[in-house]
């Protein structure tokens, strides 16, 4: 039976993507205020390069990265401001905050974007989740000026293409619905998974628009994107079915995520990140006193999608080296498609209690090597053993 008018809940844009503007400029601009309004570029002053560039540095010809050399060279009255590490991520863990007021479904994805879903927080219109996000987007603002842009639809994909489109204090909500709407008129490079090489082959083929995808037939997009065409359809459409993933910060699991700043597609160098990760990891579980059994490797693709896989120890563990000869299987099994790579993250759990356990086996080691020179005493005397041990115990015979 169809559900009752009344009683059939509306489809909210609860998917909120946040993407500060020109972050680490915004940064200097809020501890300096004189900065505000000018051409200033946060970079390495000598070989280095351009990390984050305001707009109107931005409209001088200056990007990133971009190297500092050659930005001086474009706009002769760039202010060069050194990149000031702890900075940033004081500014970041205060935008986070800000966002976990509003809820507790926060995923950050880097030093200045992330994810929320706002659904637990029980809006009940468009107009609702639209004043929340408004209020948080100009509380940022207040306690730390600096400018965010957000997107916010039905979910991430759709979110996170227009958080990118209004920059900066940018603000585009996507009612549910008109996803494939309003991914359309946009050029086919704004799609995920599309990246510069792939956006100007496409345009040689007169492919500009979102649109111009949805207009080719199966047997043309099988011969530009070969088996992974439905996936690049479903993106045009703007479907996307994964969740905000919260960091899980208890005790249950340790978990590091990178996203890179280019896909990658070399096995070898997503191993070497992830024995990384693991060597970050390991130290905390170390001081946590913990041990850890089960490693999980999880990846994700250009569209968004994830795929992970799994393994445990025999016994749980608080040393990186048993772990690092199962990263290239997992990702083996876990990569499943021939496309790069957007992120790799690793997880521990499984998590037991550390040293207390391991000085309990300690001490049963050394109960056990007492008992055993005491039961070795002990037979050398008799002809037949006086003491057994419990294995051996299904051989007496009465
Ligand atoms: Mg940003």
């Amino acid at each position: 039976m169809p559900p009752l008018p009344a009683l059939v809940k509306p489809v909210l844009p609860t998917i909120v993507h946040l993407d500060a503007d020109a972050f680490f400029v915004s940064v200097e601009q809020a501890l300096n205020p004189v900065l505000r309004g000018k051409k200033v570029a946060v970079g390495g002053s000598q070989r280095g390069i351009i990390s984050s560039a305001s707009y109107e540095a931005r409209a001088c010809g200056v990007y990133t990265p971009m190297p500092t050399a050659r930005a001086v060279r474009v706009c002769p009255d760039l202010i060069l401001v050194a990149h000031t590490s702890g900075r940033y991520g004081e500014y970041s863990r205060r935008l986070f905050d800000l966002c976990e007021s509003l809820t507790p479904v926060v995923e950050r994805r880097s030093i200045d974007e992330g994810f929320l879903d706002v659904g637990p927080c029980g809006f009940k219109s468009q107009a609702e989740v639209e004043t929340a996000v408004r209020a948080l987007q100009e509380r940022i603002w207040q306690e730390l000026q600096i400018t965010v842009s957000f997107g916010l639809a039905r979910n991430k994909l759709v979110a996170g293409i227009a958080s990118k489109l209004r920059k900066p204090r940018g603000f585009v909500l996507v009612p549910p619905g008109g996803e494939a709407e309003f991914l359309a008129p946009l050029e086919v490079g704004r799609l995920p998974g599309i990246g510069v090489k792939t956006e100007a082959a496409l345009k040689a083929r007169g492919l500009l628009r979102v649109r111009d995808l949805l207009a080719r037939n199966e047997a043309e997009l099988h011969a530009l994107f070969g088996e992974g065409w439905r996936g690049v359809i479903a993106t045009a459409r703007g479907e996307d079915l994964s969740v905000v993933e919260t960091a899980e910060e208890d005790a249950k699991s340790y978990s590091q995520q990178e996203t890179f700043p280019t896909d990658i597609g070399d096995l070898a160098e997503i191993e070497r990140l992830a024995k990384h990760m693991i060597d970050e990891l390991m130290p905390k579980i170390r001081a946590d006193g913990k041990r850890v059994r089960t490693l999980t490797v999880k990846v994700r693709y250009p569209g968004m999608e994830n795929e992970s896989a799994g393994q445990s120890l025999a016994a749980a563990a608080d040393l990186e080296a048993p772990f690092y000869p199962l990263v290239r299987p997992l990702l083996r099994k876990a990569w499943s498609r021939r496309q790069p790579l957007r992120l790799i993250s690793v997880r521990f759990s499984g998590v037991e209690e550390g040293p207390a356990q391991m000085e309990m086996f300690i001490e049963a080691d050394e109960k056990r090597r007492r008992l055993a020179s005491v039961l070795d005493q002990l037979n050398q005397r008799a002809t037949k053993p006086v003491v057994q041990r419990g294995h051996q115990l299904g051989h007496r015979q009465e």
